[in-house]
C-alpha cells in the first residue's frame, strides 16, 4: 500500500498478461496521445512515461505482405505481413485463415489471439471473409 505508480509489471509483461486473457492491447499516451505498439516504457513520440493498455480495435489494414516459402516437410508456406492498425500503429504479424499469397496490400484485417509454436501472438484473418459478401 506505498502507492507507487511505478511499481507492477512492465509493459511486456501487461501485454502478454492480456494475451493470455485473450486480449490485444495496445499502449495510448496519456501526454500525446499517440498509439504505441509493440509496448514501450516511454512514449516514442513524447516521452512520456505516462502510458496506459486499451484494447485495440482489432481493424487494421495490410499496408506489405510476402509468403515465406517452408522446405516440403518442414510445413506449409505461410504468409508474413505488415499491418497498419486503425489506431496508427504498424506492426508485423502473420495473415492466416486465407491462401498465403492471396493477401493484398491495402486488405482489410481483423486481429485475434492465436498461437504459433505454444505461444500467444496476435494474428489477422480478411476482414471481409466475416461480412458474408458473395462477389467474386
Ligand atoms: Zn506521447
Amino acid at each position: 500500500m506505498t502507492g507507487s505508480e511505478f511499481q507492477g509489471p512492465g509493459p511486456d509483461a501487461v501485454f502478454a498478461a492480456g494475451l493470455q486473457a485473450g486480449e490485444f492491447r495496445i499502449q495510448r499516451c496519456g501526454n500525446c496521445g499517440a498509439y504505441i505498439h509493440y509496448p514501450r516504457a516511454l512514449c516514442p513520440k513524447c516521452g512520456s512515461s505516462d502510458l496506459e493498455a486499451v484494447p485495440a480495435s482489432g481493424r487494421g489494414t495490410v499496408y506489405a505482405t510476402s509468403v515465406v516459402r517452408v522446405r516440403p516437410g518442414h510445413g506449409e508456406d505461410y504468409n508474413i505481413a505488415l499491418v497498419d492498425l486503425a489506431e496508427g500503429p504498424r506492426m508485423m504479424t502473420r495473415v492466416v485463415d486465407t491462401d498465403p499469397q492471396g493477401v493484398r496490400i491495402g486488405d482489410p484485417v481483423t486481429a485475434f489471439v492465436g498461437e504459433i509454436e505454444g505461444s500467444r501472438v496476435v494474428l489477422f484473418r480478411p476482414a471481409a471473409a466475416a461480412s458474408g459478401g458473395d462477389g467474386g
